[in-house]
């Protein structure tokens, strides 16, 4: 069998592969798992898997249907994202329009649907209609980073590939290998992911992610110095942010993490290793037990963000509880 250009998840590539050599396909797959671990990236190689013109071998790369896939250009393959934040029931239905339509050059009509649980419940009630009497030759392939936020009714009716974050070391071999990423940067993309290589391919490509981090990490350490008021204007701005304020919460927490370690003497386990004289200096400035304490109130934070609670409530108190510098 062809190899799949899919780095990790060897277990779910391995089942898919099967699923397509004995004919035994499922109507609907969901994919779980943080973002950018590759959801989307494996659905579209499924995708190719089943539409390419080598089967059952494929997908080969290289022929006609691979290539247009490769290139978001092949008509019975189609990709449905969340428009303004949601995913709308005419997305939905425009959807089974398409579906029941035989394919127009392949041999199935795939369907993926990204971030389903961004469906609204029209939506999602809608799209049950298709998980429950899907039309012949019609795959769905749908996306979603939280499982608890996906209604039972769809969980229930896919065939459910929950992918986990890759090891370091992969994460970091591909980097180079694959992305000609220089070593030292190579290193520190894989753990700033932490196995989310879709993030640290993105980071290598976009200077705008990248200062975003650098931004997000400075700001943090502002804070520490600065009053409530200040403190508390900035909840008010995280809340606001338009992905939500996980990414930067998560960033916050490997810094912390980061000092902490330094502190205990296992420096060579850092996440920031380009900012290691920084981290050093933090460790010199507060309390141990500070430091902790700001690592279980973010991953508090988090859980609790997961959970739905109010997110302005949950910033005010993080950013109340921040440490401050032992020394001026
Ligand atoms: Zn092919």
């Amino acid at each position: 069998m062809a190899a799949w250009p899919i780095i990790g998840h060897e277990w779910a590539v391995g089942l898919l592969q099967k699923a397509i050599a004995r004919g035994r396909l499922s109507h609907a797959y969901l994919f779980i798992g943080p973002a950018q671990v590759g959801k989307t990236t494996l659905a579209r190689a499924f995708a190719q898997a089943l539409l390419c013109e080598q089967q059952p071998a494929g997908p080969c790369g290289v022929c006609r249907v691979c290539q247009r896939i490769a290139q978001g250009r092949f008509p019975d393959l189609q990709l449905i994202v969340a428009e303004k934040n949601t995913i709308q029931i005419d997305q939905v239905r425009a959807l089974q329009t398409d579906a029941a339509l035989s394919p127009l050059e392949g041999r199935y009509r795939v369907f993926i649907i990204r971030e389903i649980e961004r469906a609204t419940l029209p939506a999602a009630n809608a799209l049950l209609k298709s998980l429950e009497e899907p039309p012949p030759q019609v795959i769905l392939l749908l996306t979603a980073t939280r499982r608890d936020q996906v209604l039972p009714t769809i969980l229930s009716r896919c065939q459910l590939m929950s992918l986990r974050p890759l090891p370091l070391e992969q994460t970091r071999s591909a980097l180079e290998t694959r992305w000609g990423v220089e070593p030292e940067r190579a290193a520190l993309l894989a753990r700033l992911s932490a196995g989310r290589l879709g993030w640290a391919i993105a980071a290598h490509t976009n200077p705008d992610l990248w200062q975003a981090r650098a931004s997000q990490l400075d700001r943090l350490l502002a804070l520490t110095a600065e009053g409530y008021v200040e403190r508390l204007r900035y909840a008010e701005k995280l809340s606001r942010q338009e992905d939500g304020p996980e990414l930067t919460l998560g960033l916050w927490a490997a810094w912390w993490r980061d000092v902490l370690l330094i502190q205990r003497g296992a420096a060579d386990a850092v996440i920031n290793l380009d900012r290691r004289a920084q981290l050093a200096q933090q460790a010199a400035l507060y309390p141990p037990e500070q430091v902790e304490r700001a690592l279980t109130d973010l991953l508090r934070t988090l859980r609790r963000l997961r959970a739905n609670v109010n997110v302005r409530l949950a910033l005010d108190v993080l950013m109340l509880r921040l440490p401050r510098p032992a020394v001026a």
